[in-house]
């Protein structure tokens, strides 16, 4: 059985042949099938195999390639790449309880992720022809990691309405339980993954939070966006002198809060505050941190987006800087993939220089390994995490 195949528009291929995973519907001489989800096969104008992958009748990006050439697709297929994302993460990672097993595109996946937390396994599917192979997937998923107690799906995100796909949350296999507690860092930490409190974990900055332990002994710690406690908690238990947490999510204050009693850290605190008044408010009180960690939720999904969250960086960093004294750190995180990095320390050294202060980069870091980075697509190089050293 021969595939559909889907011919491109003369010139359109360069970036395809490279490595790039998505075919967009403009870049497309033949319609992609009515079907949800089809394997097809993409090729030049001039009739070179670029490939199989997923199409979309609809969406903007009408073809996900999967990396190579595949007749068919079946659990086998899942197995086998699920199989190759685990090794990747046993060799970068080693012994964590938590980790992201398999990153979409950097796992020549486009459109699925899957996270394990202890032995619950959570799956988003952001591609319909993820989600038409659902089943197949959980299969692949007992089958490579046969310890795993129960399946949560988490797919209620929005960007799944651009696919046409409904939005729905719960166990799909097996049993999970009200809060699922691991370890990272030495640290417990527990995740509500099925319940109305749902909480989930940025996974992507476990190796930043370790660097952050190393560096907070003696320190009074600022953690700006702590969500459930990720770097507060770490500082805390790097033994800082104090380390104060803020979020502006009651939910995530709460939660915070309890992993500061599990784990026994009593210095460490949590206040839900929006940062943007709270830094305003301890530079007005003269209050002064030794560092501060600044880790904002993307500010630009899109290009018209961007004024507004370079704004926003300048404005979170330089009012960061008048909390800290000589000799103190800030450190600057940004998940806008919009946002390159030396964009970010670029608006970094401009608002110190407004401050007339000397800022030296002592360490710059991003996402974790088990987030990997497909060169071919940078679209999946977020996460920048940037330590200054201020000098006076
Ligand atoms: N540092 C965290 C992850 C941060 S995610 C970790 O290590 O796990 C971003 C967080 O910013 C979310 O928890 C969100 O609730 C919070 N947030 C978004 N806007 C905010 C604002 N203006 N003030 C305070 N918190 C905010």
């Amino acid at each position: 059985m021969s595939l559909p195949t889907l011919r491109l528009k003369p010139h359109e291929h360069h970036r395809i042949a490279e490595g790039h995973l998505w075919v967009f519907r403009n870049e497309l001489a033949t319609l992609p099938p009515e079907e949800m989800g089809a394997l097809v096969r993409v090729e030049s104008s001039d009739g070179r195999s670029l490939g199989t992958g997923f199409s979309h009748p609809t969406s903007k990006i009408a073809v996900r390639l999967l990396g190579g050439e595949f007749e068919t697709v079946d659990t086998a297929f899942f197995a086998h790449r699920i199989g190759q994302a685990i090794r990747l993460r046993q060799r970068l990672l080693p012994g964590e309880q938590a980790w992201r097993v398999v990153f979409g595109e950097a796992d020549l996946l486009s459109g699925l992720i899957i996270d394990r937390y202890n032995t619950t396994v959570v799956m988003q599917m952001l591609a319909a022809g993820m989600d038409v192979r659902r089943e197949m997937i959980i299969e692949a998923i007992l089958q490579t990691m046969p310890d795993v107690t129960g399946i949560v799906e988490r797919n209620s995100m929005k960007v799944r309405e651009k696919e046409g796909l409904d939005l729905r949350d719960g166990v799909v296999w097996g049993t999970v339980p009200d809060r699922v507690r691991f370890e990272e860092n030495g640290i417990l930490i527990d995740v509500d993954l099925v319940g109305g409190q749902k909480t989930g974990y940025f996974l992507d900055q476990k190796v930043n939070r370790a660097t952050i332990a190393r560096l907070s002994a003696g320190k009074r710690v600022l953690d700006c966006f702590c969500n459930v406690g990720g770097f507060a908690l770490n500082a805390a238990n790097g033994s800082a002198v104090e380390a104060l947490g803020i979020d502006s999510s009651a939910q995530a204050i709460e939660h915070a809060r309890h992993h500061a009693e599990i784990n026994g850290l009593e210095h460490c605190h949590f206040e839900q505050a929006n940062v943007f008044d709270l830094l305003r408010q301890h530079v007005d009180e003269g209050r002064q941190w030794d560092i501060v960690i600044l880790d904002p939720p993307s500010f630009a999904k899109s290009r018209s987006a961007l004024q507004g969250a370079r704004a926003g960086y300048a404005e979170l960093n330089r009012t960061a800087l008048k909390l800290i004294p000589p000799g103190g750190l800030l450190v600057s995180a940004s998940c806008t993939q919009l946002v390159p990095e030396h964009e970010l320390m670029d608006i970094v050294y401009r608002e110190a220089a407004r401050l007339r202060k000397r800022l030296r980069l002592v360490h710059r870091s991003g996402q974790a390994p088990d987030h990997p980075v497909l060169l071919a697509m940078p679209e999946t190089l977020y996460l920048k995490f940037l330590v200054f050293d201020v000098i006076d």
